[in-house]
């Protein structure tokens, strides 16, 4: 028997979700049922597990439960960059060795070949999901030599870019701070609140049935199946896989292996004419950091009205929660990095507040394998999960139904994250890993 020993929980509102109507909620489950089919967790994993399993046996009976809302997690939480290219972010230049960034270029492109095919079966709008490109921002020297080793690596791999200028940045983004920007074109945004929900309402009309607000409290085995339960009801399924990312932890898997971070967002409130146009450049980009400790940045325009989203600090906090009073605090933070690159834009206050689950492990690869028999995961996307999380969980879903595929041997080719140093070891390491490479990342934060 397995006790969960921890239930998400997601710091301030999910502000993507907040800009659209609410949705009505699905019921929780409230009965003991069977299912061929169980996925636990509905990010991009789980829902992307659910949608394979529906076009791989369509008749079968497949049940999805989440603790939370769709989208009130990290999947409707983070900041809609569904990057092809590499994009380490525990490395200087976003790159790791050719061989494995290869591998990882091929699953990414998988990822959003797959999530763009949703957009055409279940009619999606550009503004859920549409591929723009995006920039790579630098603002100081030290962020054009991290762009100079990234443009290295590109050639390197053979990939496209197109190098920007100050006053080219200045056109596209309005604010003068930029000195400098790589644009990668083979970047898919996300409104990802509504790209998930879009996805959950298609694969439902799949026959996919998914349950909100239904946390599994233990998972037995059962004959050659599992039991779920959860606090009103029980699936029994012959085949479960589990799409938690890092409360994987909480199902007693690779306890110490999983680093455990948040990251954080905050919102404009909408801008108003005068301010979009004193602000300038174009309605919508989207922006990382030439320093992958630096800050990501966004302009959006649509639902919602014309927003700009700010996106940095990475805190480590293995007991996967963290309090109001931190997003509050890494909100000054925010408050900075908003005010020195839009001046014009100083009566423009932040909406929305929030911060979201990340995880990592120490060699960058994620948990996807049967952990026992006819318990699989597809877990610990190291921050980049709307690409890893697609791929991995339309792939975990194959590899559940016996399939074999070249693409399924990249993705087995990671070998499961190596076992962190003792708990307080890794917390003071962590801790002065992320705050020594903000330090450093200085004005790109
Ligand atoms: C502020 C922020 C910005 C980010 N920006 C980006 C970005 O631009 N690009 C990118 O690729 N990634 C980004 N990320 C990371 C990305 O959101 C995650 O990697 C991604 O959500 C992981 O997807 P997943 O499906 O594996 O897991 P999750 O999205 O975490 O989904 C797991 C689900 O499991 C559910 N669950 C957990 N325990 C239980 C239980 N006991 N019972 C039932 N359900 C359970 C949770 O409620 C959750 O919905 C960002 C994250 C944050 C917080």
């Amino acid at each position: 028997m397995i006790r969960i020993t921890q239930l998400p929980v997601d710091p301030g509102p999910a502000a993507w979700t907040s800009l659209l109507e609410t949705a009505p909620a699905r019921p929780p489950l409230a009965e003991c049922t069977t299912a061929d089919w169980l996925v636990i967790g509905a990010g991009f994993a789980g829902l992307s597990a659910a949608r394979r399993l529906s076009e791989l046996h369509p008749t079968d009976r497949i049940v999805v439960l989440d603790a939370c809302r769709i989208a009130e997690g990290p999947s409707g939480r983070n900041s809609g960059f569904m990057i092809d290219v590499p994009h380490d972010l525990s490395s200087d230049d976003y790159g790791g060795n050719a061989e494995n960034d290869h591998r990882q270029i091929r699953l990414n492109r998988a990822a959003i070949d797959y999530a763009l095919q949703a957009k055409d079966q279940w009619k999606m709008s550009d503004e859920s999901i549409a591929k723009t490109g995006k920039l790579n921002g630098a603002i100081t020297a030290r962020g054009v030599a991290h762009n100079t080793a990234y443009t290295k690596h590109l050639d390197e791999l053979n990939e496209p870019y197109e190098r920007i200028d100050g006053p080219g940045m200045h056109r596209i983004t309005g604010t003068r701070c930029y000195v400098e920007g790589i644009y990668s074109p083979g970047t898919v945004m996300l409104q990802p609140a509504l790209y998930t929900r879009n996805l959950a309402a298609g694969i439902e009309s799949n026959g996919v049935q998914i349950y909100e607000s239904s946390p599994v409290l233990s998972l037995q085995q059962q004959g050659a199946g599992w039991v779920a339960t959860t606090p009103q009801g029980s699936v029994s399924a012959a085949k479960v896989i589990l799409t938690v990312n890092g409360h994987l932890e909480s199902f007693g898997y690779y306890r110490q292996h999983l680093i455990h971070v948040y990251t954080y967002g905050s919102m404009t409130r909408s801008l108003n004419r005068s301010e979009v146009k004193a602000l300038g450049g174009e309605s919508r980009w989207a922006l990382t950091p030439a320093d992958p400790l630096g800050t990501t940045v966004r302009r959006v325009s649509g639902t919602g009205g014309d927003r700009i989203i700010i996106r940095n600090r990475a805190t480590y906090d293995p007991g996967l929660s963290v309090d109001a009073q931190r997003v509050e605090q890494v909100g000054h933070d925010h408050d900075k990095s908003f005010s020195s690159r839009f001046p014009m834009l100083n009566d423009v206050d932040m909406e929305y507040r929030w911060g979201g689950r990340l995880c990592l492990s120490r060699n960058s690869v994620s948990v996807f394998e049967e952990v026992e028999t006819n318990l699989f995961a597809a877990c610990c996307q190291n921050g980049l999960g709307t690409a890893k999380g697609t791929i991995a969980g339309k792939l975990i879903a194959e590899h559940a139904s016996g399939q074999q595929s070249a693409l399924l041997e990249d993705q087995l080719a990671d070998s499961g994250p190596v076992k962190l140093p003792p708990a307080p070891v890794a917390r003071v390491g962590a801790a002065v890993r992320l705050k020594w490479g903000e330090f450093r990342a200085g004005r790109e934060l």
